[in-house]
């Protein structure tokens, strides 16, 4: 059976076009898609079996009831992970955060968690993908690559996408790249901008006085010309519609959520020249899910806590890295994530430490430290569900295989049961 327009939910790109290719409940091939899709896809079916609880198998009651007994009996546990499960799942991670008590985070604290603060403090000149790809004739990457790291956003959405307005593709647009290294984008790249690294405050900084006018009377900022800074200005004013996409050599140098202030507020200023505006380069599937679920069931997009009966946030104490570099959580919830494999080294031995619970379609690093692991059916291939695109547009993921796992909502579902009673 060949299953078309399935979307792949492996990165924020959240690619709508792919073929599917099954034969006795097994995916057999996968076209239109980059490498990593199609390996995501084709592996999808080897995770383990059964719930373990101390490294022993279990039946899913048993791994269930230590599940609920170790969340019920801790003063302060925390729940994180959320940006490679559905929507529905991350809705009712919350409805248990809130049952508890708990801190709730997302991978976002580690990633674009800046860009959102940037976001609160400056606003956000945004648009949708399909914008981009049919309007924009000046597209800038920012402290990212694309070419490595959304393998297909080139040939989909940005560089050489064929729209309404540009339909020669890669003819019809000027391409630049800023980063404080060459990378393959920015070998596609018309104009690479290399600014020291840390300086992206002071680069955009500079780019906003000359946009209002001010002269300079130094040759360089930040390891970029000023002559360089005046002609990609001069670029951003005069196109038809500009976008910059930007990732985490921003959000995640010195400087961090004011970096994305700066940006942002730069963006909003060329439109009083032309149509411009930008856009996170989004990791995980369904991170920007997570951002948008929490903030519309709580009012915040992440480090939550519900302690007090109500939610309160506050980036620095709530969130995930924070709470276990100061020994604060006294078990943990992981959902579809590796925190042990990213976390700095306090925060992830204080995981390795207390009871965790992992809720993921593969054994990794955490879930080998964890207590108890619950194997679930993997979003967009064998669970259907929602995840938001980068633009925050949000997609159906199809079930293309049967699981005989349950789905992470199903669990969280039961979880929540046994806590109540
Ligand atoms: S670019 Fe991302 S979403 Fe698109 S097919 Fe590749 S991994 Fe999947």
């Amino acid at each position: 059976m060949k299953i078309e327009n399935v979307v792949c939910p492996f990165c924020g790109c959240l690619c709508d076009d792919i073929v599917v290719e099954v034969e006795d409940n097994r995916i057999t091939a996968v076209t239109k898609t980059c490498s990593v899709s199609r390996s995501f896809f084709l592996h999808a079916h080897t995770g383990p079996a059964h719930p373990t609880v101390d490294g022993q198998e279990v039946e899913w009651p048993e791994a269930l009831d230590v599940t609920a007994r170790i969340l019920a009996d801790s003063a302060s546990p925390l729940i994180y992970g959320l940006s490679s499960t559905a929507s529905e799942a991350q809705r009712k991670a919350i409805a248990l955060a809130d049952l508890l008590g708990a801190s709730i985070d997302s991978t976002s604290s580690v990633c674009h968690g800046p860009t959102t603060i940037g976001i609160q403090n400056q606003g956000e000149p945004t648009c949708t993908l399909g914008e981009v790809k049919h309007r924009a004739d000046l597209v800038v990457f920012w402290g990212c690559n694309p070419a490595e790291a959304h393998v297909r956003h080139f040939a989909r959405y940005s560089v050489s996408a064929r729209g309404k307005l540009t339909p020669q593709g890669r003819k019809d647009r000027t391409v630049v790249v800023v980063d404080v290294r060459p990378t393959r984008s920015s070998r596609t790249a018309d104009v690479f901008l290399q600014p020291r690294p840390g300086c992206d405050y002071e680069v955009l900084t500079a780019m906003r006085a000359l946009l209002k006018g001010e002269t300079s009377d130094v040759a360089e900022v930040g390891g970029v010309s000023v002559a360089q800074l005046v002609d990609l200005l001069e670029r951003m004013k005069s196109c038809r519609f500009g976008v910059i996409f930007f990732g985490m050599g921003v959000t995640q140098t010195g400087g961090k959520y004011l970096n994305i202030a700066e940006l942002l507020a730069l963006v909003a200023e060329l439109n009083a020249y032309t149509r411009f505006t930008t856009m996170p380069m989004r990791g995980h599937g369904n991170v920007a899910g997570a951002d948008c679920t929490l903030t519309w069931q709580t009012g915040y997009p992440f480090a939550i806590n519900f302690a007090r009966g109500y939610p309160q946030y506050n980036p620095g104490e709530f969130t995930a890295v924070d709470l276990l570099a100061r020994q604060e959580a006294d078990a943990a919830l992981i959902i579809a994530s590796d925190p042990v494999a990213h976390f700095p080294r306090r925060a992830a031995q204080w995981l390795s430490q207390i009871p965790t619970i992992v809720l993921d379609p593969e054994v990794n690093l955490t879930a080998r430290e964890a207590r108890v692991v619950l194997p679930t059916a993997v979003y967009g291939v064998s669970a259907a569900g929602t995840a938001y695109r980068m633009d925050n547009v949000p997609l159906p993921l199809k079930k293309i295989v049967d699981s005989p796992q349950p789905t992470d909502e199903q669990v969280l579902d039961w979880i929540i049961e046994r806590v109540k009673t």
